[in-house]
C-alpha cells in the first residue's frame, strides 16, 4: 500500500506541515536528511538564538525549537526516517520516493521542504568563528545586542546583500557592503538606495581573504581584486550574502524550476508543476526565506494535500 503523504525535510516547513498531516490523520512518513542540504533540524540548527519566532519572549535557541516542533509532530502520529532521499519518480503514480539504503517508498501525495542552503565562503577562518559575529541572515540575526551600534559588514552585491545592508543600518552604527566587483548586481533601485544611505559605505573590488577573532569575529582582511593590496577592516559583525541553493538535486528535473532553481508553485499556493506534488519553505521561496513563513507554507501544504485527495477519490 503506498503512504499516503511523504513528507522530504525536517526544517520548520516539514514539521510544520507533518503537524498538520498527522492531525489531519493521514500518518505522514518524513524524511530527516542529513547530507543533502543540511542536517535533520534544518538551518535552524546552525543558529543560536531565535527571537522572531511567535511564542518565544524571550528567544529560544534554534536546536531546541526545532526539537519541540519534532517532538509535537512525532505527538501526532509522525512516523521520521532519518535518511536523506536521492530520487524521487513523479512521472508515475503513487509517486515512488528512493532513500539513501535504497528502499523505495511510494506515496499519494509528497510534501518537497527540502529548505536551502546558504552560500558560505570556503575559508577556514569562517567555519572557526561561525556563529561568532558571522552569520548568513541579517534579519535573523541583525538585531542581536552584540551588534548593536556596532559597526558590520555585508558580503555580496546583490539585491540580497542591498537589502541586507540597508536593513542592518537600524542596528549598526554604520555599515561596510563588501564587493568583489566595481559595480553592483542589484536592481537599479536598490542600488540607489544603498549608494546615497548615509550609513553604508561600498568597499568595492574587494574579497575577504580572512575573518580575524579568537572567540568572536574583530576583523576582516580585505584583498583589493585589482591591486592586490591587503587591508584590515575592523567590524563587529560580518553578514554573508552571496546567494542560497535550494536542495533540489534529488527532483532530477522533474518539477518546474525558477530560474534561481527554486520550485515553482502556483500562486496563493504550495502546488507544483505536478499535480499531488507541493513544496513549502525555503525550497520554494526566495523572498522571504524565514521560519516562520517556512512553518506557514509547510501548513498550507499539509491541508492542499489533504484537499487534493479529498477531490481525487475521497482517499
Ligand atoms: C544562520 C541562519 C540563521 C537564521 N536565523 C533565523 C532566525 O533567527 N529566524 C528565522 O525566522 N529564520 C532564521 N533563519 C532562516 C530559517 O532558518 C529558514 O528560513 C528556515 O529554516 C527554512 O525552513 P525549511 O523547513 O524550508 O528548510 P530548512 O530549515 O533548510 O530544512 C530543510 C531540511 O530538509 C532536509 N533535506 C534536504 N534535502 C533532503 C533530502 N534529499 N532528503 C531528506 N531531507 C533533506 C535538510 O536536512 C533539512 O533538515 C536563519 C537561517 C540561517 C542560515
Amino acid at each position: 500500500m503506498p503512504e499516503r503523504l511523504i513528507i522530504i525535510g525536517s526544517g520548520p516547513a516539514g514539521l510544520t506541515s507533518a503537524i498538520y498531516a498527522s492531525r489531519s490523520k493521514l500518518e505522514p512518513l518524513l524524511f530527516e536528511g542529513f547530507q543533502e542540504g543540511g542536517i535533520p533540524g534544518g538551518q535552524l540548527m546552525i543558529t543560536n538564538v531565535v527571537e522572531n519566532f511567535p511564542g518565544f519572549p524571550d528567544g529560544i535557541h534554534g536546536s531546541e525549537l526545532m526539537a519541540n516542533i519534532r517532538q509535537q509532530a512525532i505527538n501526532h502520529g509522525t512516523r521520521t526516517i532519518m535518511e536523506d532521499v536521492t530520487e524521487v519518480n513523479l512521472k508515475t503514480y503513487p509517486f515512488e520516493i528512493k532513500s539513501m539504503s535504497g528502499t523505495v517508498y511510494t506515496c499519494n501525495t509528497l510534501i518537497i521542504a527540502s529548505g536551502a542552503t546558504a552560500r558560505r565562503l570556503p575559508l577556514e577562518s569562517e567555519k572557526k568563528l561561525w556563529g561568532k559575529g558571522i552569520s548568513a541572515c541579517a534579519v535573523c540575526d541583525g538585531a542581536l545586542p552584540v551588534f548593536r551600534n556596532k559597526e558590520l559588514a555585508v558580503i555580496g552585491g546583490g539585491d540580497t546583500a542591498v537589502e541586507e545592508a540597508i536593513h542592518l543600518t537600524q542596528f549598526g552604527s554604520k555599515v561596510y557592503l563588501i564587493h568583489r566587483r566595481d559595480e553592483l548586481r542589484a536592481s537599479k533601485i536598490m542600488q540607489k538606495r544603498v549608494l546615497t544611505h548615509p550609513k553604508v559605505q561600498i568597499l568595492w573590488n574587494k574579497t575577504v581573504d580572512e575573518f580575524v577573532g579568537e572567540n568572536q569575529l574583530r576583523s576582516l582582511k580585505l584583498r583589493d581584486t585589482i591591486t592586490d593590496e591587503i587591508m584590515d577592516l575592523e567590524i563587529a559583525g560580518a553578514f554573508e550574502a552571496i546567494g542560497h541553493n535550494p536542495n533540489t538535486k534529488f527532483l532530477n528535473g522533474q518539477l518546474s524550476l525558477t530560474d534561481q532553481g527554486y520550485i515553482k508553485t502556483k500562486p496563493d499556493s504550495t502546488q507544483t508543476s505536478i499535480d499531488g506534488v507541493f513544496a513549502a519553505g525555503d525550497v520554494q521561496d526566495s523572498k522571504y526565506r524565514q521560519a516562520i513563513s517556512a512553518a506557514g507554507s509547510g501548513c498550507m501544504a499539509a491541508i492542499e494535500a489533504e484537499r487534493w485527495m479529498q477531490e481525487r477519490s475521497g482517499m
